[in-house]
């Protein structure tokens, strides 16, 4: 298969945006590089007390708005296209969301399954090591991302902590609550996802035929926006993980796919399901697919037989641009990634501003306020939208590059 690179997918659709509104080209030129990356090699003694030498990076795209902020992905074929790439839409996110962050992103290339606790430990603390002086609370944020949640969170700050000399932290977000992170951290970004749902759908864009959705990917984000969807009274009809899908033209069962997959490893032979592919998901007759994984599952190979009426982007990038031309031509709605998906950072900023506050929120309030944040986002969207009658990818780059070159421009190029 012709693989796409992520990098180039951000910028063409940046250009795409910036072809709309009537940008200055030189504004457009700077975002379309990341102020800087760095790639280390991380040495690290493993059980057998042989050493192995990682490969680690870090992108910082833009901090114009504030400290460069995003995730952490431990995964054996991330590459520095794909984290710069990630690194450009955490920029745009933050800015859609209006938190006061910039973006960056950093990765590890590596399967943390294949690895001991002790071995995943040391490859962490060692990475934090090699990017010491690159990050930190009000410099730039490492969050949680594919492969790396609390438990690497609770490392990359105890490791920042134990190399400044004191406690810091804020120096990452999505930890354990016991470690500084926030209540409603580990459900945001499925929760957010739910609520701009809910704001898409009172608009009616769609006529849903069913009311039913195919989810690709059955992790963090996948079962939390589950949740959101089962409380709007929509039917789950197709879950998949890595290992391939599950369908039930009736539903499925939330808490028994859960479990199946605890005890099982996987969704498949999931009672009262038949077994599918995670290509066969995404083609499904369902009136919305929710691609929540990885980048570059809808392509110009199989976007002519996509179903749904509309694509709701929980993962980061899963659309090509020759995927989103002929969804376009197709008038289907597709909800972008850097809206969609944005309750999770969102989040992240309400765990930093805890930690710098020494504060402790309620899981209502951060809820509360993330819903209010959300809607609002949506709305500030959907304006833009509205104004230039374009895609609603084309609206959230727009507002994204507004708000971000406004600030350049504010404190002066
Ligand atoms: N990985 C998350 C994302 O793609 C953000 C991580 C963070 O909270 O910094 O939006």
């Amino acid at each position: 298969m012709h693989r796409v690179n992520p990098f180039e997918t951000a910028k063409k659709q940046l250009d795409q945006a910036a072809k709309i509104a009537d940008f200055d080209p030189k504004y457009i030129e700077r975002l379309k590089v990341p102020d800087r990356y760095v790639e280390v090699s991380i040495p690290v003694v493993m059980d057998n007390g042989e050493q192995k030498i990682f490969t680690g990076f870090r992108s910082q795209h833009n901090n114009a708005r504030g400290p460069y902020k995003g995730g952490t992905r431990f995964f054996e074929e991330v590459n520095l296209d794909e984290i710069r790439a990630l690194s450009f839409w955490m920029s745009f996110k933050n800015a859609v969301v209006n938190i006061p962050f910039g973006g960056g992103k950093g990765g590890i290339i590596f399967d943390p399954k294949k690895v001991s606790p002790a071995e995943l430990e040391r490859i962490t603390r060692g990475y934090v090591q090699k990017i010491f002086h690159l990050i930190g609370p009000e410099v730039d944020s490492p969050g949680p991302d594919v492969g790396a949640g609390s438990q690497v969170m609770d490392w990359i700050m105890d490791e920042y902590s134990k190399l400044s000399g004191k406690k810091q932290f804020a120096a990452s977000t999505g930890k354990s609550l016991d470690q500084g992170g926030s209540e409603g951290r580990e459900e945001a970004t499925g929760y957010g996802g739910g609520v701009i749902l809910r704001e898409v759908l009172s608009k009616n864009l769609i006529q849903p035929i069913k009311k039913t959705i195919a989810i690709q990917g059955f992790g963090n984000v996948g079962t939390f926006l589950a949740k959101s969807v089962h409380e709007l009274g929509w039917r789950i009809v197709a879950l998949s993980d890595s290992k391939g899908g599950v369908f039930n033209d009736q539903g499925i069962d939330l808490e028994q796919a859960a479990q199946h997959k605890k005890a099982t490893g996987s969704l498949k032979d999931l009672a009262g399901t038949r077994n599918i592919t995670n290509e066969e998901l995404l083609e499904l007759d369902v009136d919305i697919l929710v691609p929540a994984a990885l980048e570059n599952v809808l392509t110009a190979e199989n976007a002519n037989r996509i179903k749904a009426q509309m694509i709701f982007e929980m993962a980061n990038g899963p659309t090509t641009p020759e995927a989103d031309e002929i969804f376009n031509q197709k008038k289907k709605i597709i909800i972008p990634d850097i809206l969609a998906n944005s309750g999770g950072v969102a989040t992240s900023y309400y765990e930093w501003y805890q930690n710098m506050h020494q504060e402790k929120w309620p899981v209502d309030e951060v809820l509360s306020k993330l819903h209010t944040l959300m809607v609002q986002a949506f709305n500030d969207v959907f304006a833009v939208q509205q104004k230039y009658q374009t895609s609603f990818r084309n609206a959230a780059y727009i507002l994204g590059a507004e708000r971000i070159i406004n600030t350049i421009k504010n404190k002066g190029v």
